[in-house]
């Protein structure tokens, strides 16, 4: 067996663990495969071994490695989730090329994304990320801007509003990791009682993949354990 669907299997069985620890079904996590810097044979890989949703931060590598997997493997459909920042002049290919956006943080992004957003496609579901970190970290929205992005970005027509995304500061002691996660649901019932109907809570990596599931992820954004350690990032 290759390293890859080796590491697939461990990390599937790590979300087994997790969940039955929470009590929760193992069918309510999904696991994103994060191939960012590993190259289209890596993803090939994983596609043999299952796995049909991949994770990119770097707009360009991403767009390549998007047409290599559909010159491979045309007959096979992946969910391709964009999870790094966005500037807002990149916004068109972004729109064109993915599923998914995890990292929307204001507004006038997502206005981008849906009016770009060519017709004939699914909307495209997008998480707001949340900086929950305060200072420590400059990406996301404030907690306290939730509210009105959430309600703004409801509207736009080609985005489907689907939830939350947080990357809260790295973290040793799982006690913490769960303080962290556990604000991020907060905030993520807060939407839903206000009438948001969400269903993604994007929180989880590698290290903290067991904390976020007992905190009620339902989708674990994994690189490192899969594909093995990044020489860039
Ligand atoms: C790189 C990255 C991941 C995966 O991190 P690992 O620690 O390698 O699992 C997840 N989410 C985001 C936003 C990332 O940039």
């Amino acid at each position: 067996m290759s390293t890859i669907s080796h590491n697939l299997q461990a990390v599937d069985a790590s979300i087994v663990a997790a969940a039955d620890a929470a009590r929760r079904p193992r069918a309510s996590i999904s696991l994103l495969a994060v191939s960012k810097t590993f190259p289209p044979a890596a993803v090939i890989e994983a596609v043999g071994a299952g796995q049909r949703a991949f994770g990119e931060n770097y707009l360009q590598e991403a767009l390549d490695k998007i047409a290599a997997l559909a010159a491979a493997l045309p007959e096979v459909p992946l969910a391709w989730h964009f999870i790094g920042p966005i500037q807002s002049n990149k916004t068109r290919p972004i729109a064109a090329a993915f599923d998914w956006v995890h990292t929307v943080e204001r507004l006038k992004i997502a206005e981008r994304l849906s009016e770009q957003r060519p017709a004939g496609l699914a909307p495209l579901n997008i998480c707001l990320q949340v900086n929950i970190s305060g200072e420590a970290s400059k990406s996301g929205a404030a907690p306290a801007a939730l509210p009105e992005l959430a309600r703004a970005v409801a509207l736009l027509p080609n985005l489907r509003l689907r939830g939350l995304m947080a990357i809260p500061e790295p973290e040793t002691d799982p006690a913490r990791q769960r303080a962290a996660f556990a604000a991020v649901r907060r905030l993520y019932e807060q939407l839903r009682a206000e009438g948001h109907a969400l269903d993604t809570l994007s929180m989880g990596m590698s290290g903290d993949l067991g904390a976020a599931i007992a905190e009620g992820a339902t989708m674990v954004r994994i690189g490192s354990a899969i594909f093995g350690a990044r020489h860039y990032d």
